[in-house]
């Protein structure tokens, strides 16, 4: 009989040459040309980030009593949240593995809050912006709720047409703050005003946006207001592990009170234990998750996450002027950390296909047919060299493109 598992188990000096080994087929992120998945901050976060990590990677977000530590952390996390974010007193929140799980957790509290004050039970809908993140999808799958995807207009929600698809059983309209596909940030104030004209939930998901949009607006950029600033806006998912340069597995998910909070709480007993009542979906939460989140916001302080944006920023910029140059439309106006452009006489992905086989690991867009950047600071030594791979990658495609019409 033969297991999968080792029969024989080996030392750790063993284990980490393999897993080295192992690795050498990923993406060398490290080097910046990797733009998605990874926000790379640089060596010295992530000394910090892995270092805590594994300090409580051990230990269990579960108990709080046990873990007066992790629970005191996530209380700070949360705190800098809610007040980076315009929250009023009284705001609350909680910690979640990410942004899928922040939006769950969003959805199940306003849906209870909706039955609980509005009497709404069954066939609820949720109307948001196309370009909104399918784990609202998601969440309404498992919810049984319908998602109403309303057409963009010029890229941004189009308030009118969502007015337009709310019905009484309307549990939730959303904006993002930015939105993943374009990187741009709806107009939440005037989703704010057809929320409160309707008596709807308005969540703004800033997964992308909480942790760097604070710091942008603070290094002189004139944003929209998009956060609790909105009186309208009932909760925000924001995610820790993506412009908070966390480890993976933290966000937040934050209330305009902790009277609409309660409707998160899970009560599900009894069972032989008693009630197990938890604050979130999960019943374990990974210590070092909740450990490197708190350890990485003392050590860039306000200070260091200017800096750390500001080059984000300044990525942005060059990357945008020398897209442009080469003849690309950039989507919308991008004030974050995210781009996309198009081009009007090349396919989009077969210069996408070109930039690939030069190294560069990114996104792209089939709707509009586009190239997307997710920047991170070190984005801001390579930009350069990405705009001469980009020139090279739009000539090696217009000479496809010139060969193939003169071909017959
Ligand atoms: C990343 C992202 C999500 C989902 O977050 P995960 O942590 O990947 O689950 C949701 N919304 C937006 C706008 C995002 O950028």
């Amino acid at each position: 009989m033969s297991f999968a598992l080792p029969e024989r188990g080996a030392p750790w000096s063993d284990i980490e040459p393999r897993m080295r080994e192992l690795a050498k087929g990923d993406v060398k992120w490290r080097d910046g040309r990797t733009g998605m998945y990874i926000f790379n901050a640089g060596p010295e976060v992530e000394h910090v980030q892995k270092t805590a990590y594994a300090m409580f990677a051990s230990e269990n977000g579960l108990g709080p009593a046990a873990f007066p530590s992790l629970a005191q952390m996530e209380r700070e996390v949360v705190a800098a949240g809610l007040s980076l974010l315009n929250a009023p007193p009284g705001a609350a929140g909680v910690m979640s593995s990410g942004g899928t799980d922040s939006i769950f957790l969003a959805v199940k509290t306003a849906r209870d809050h909706a039955r609980a004050k509005r009497g709404l039970n069954s066939g609820l809908n949720i109307v948001a912006p196309s370009s909104v993140h399918p784990a609202f999808d998601k969440a309404c799958m498992v919810m049984d709720i319908e998602m109403r995807r309303i057409p963009v207009k010029g890229y941004l929600a189009d308030p009118a047409a969502m007015e337009a698809a709310i019905d009484a059983n309307t549990l939730m309209l959303v904006g993002s703050a930015p939105c993943f596909p374009f990187g741009l940030i709806d107009p939440i104030d005037e989703l704010g005003a057809v929320a409160e004209r309707r008596g709807v939930w308005l969540h703004v998901d800033a997964c992308v946006g909480a942790y760097i949009a604070p710091f942008v607006r603070m290094n002189g950029a004139k944003l929209p207001a998009f956060d609790f600033a909105v009186p309208a806006v009932s909760s925000i998912s924001g995610d820790l592990h993506k412009y908070g340069y966390a480890s993976k597995g933290a966000s937040t998910v934050l209330f305009r009170s902790e009277t609409l909070k309660q409707f998160l709480e899970f009560d599900a007993g009894p069972w032989p234990l008693g009630r197990m009542i938890t604050p979130t979906l999960a019943g374990t939460r990974p210590g070092g998750a909740i450990a490197a989140a708190w350890a990485v916001m003392q050590h860039l302080g306000v200070e260091g996450y200017r800096q750390k944006q500001g080059e984000v920023t300044q990525a942005r910029e060059k990357i945008e002027a020398g897209v442009r140059k080469l003849g690309f439309e950039v989507l919308g106006k991008p004030q974050l950390g995210i781009v996309s452009f198009a081009h009007p006489k090349v396919d989009a992905l077969r210069v996408y296909a070109q930039m690939h086989h030069r190294g560069w690991f990114t996104a792209a867009l089939v709707d509009p047919r586009a190239l997307h950047l997710m920047l991170s600071p070190k984005h801001n030594e390579v930009a350069h060299e990405y705009l001469a791979d980009l020139e090279a990658s739009l000539g090696a495609v217009t000479d496809e493109q010139f060969a193939s019409k003169y071909a017959g």
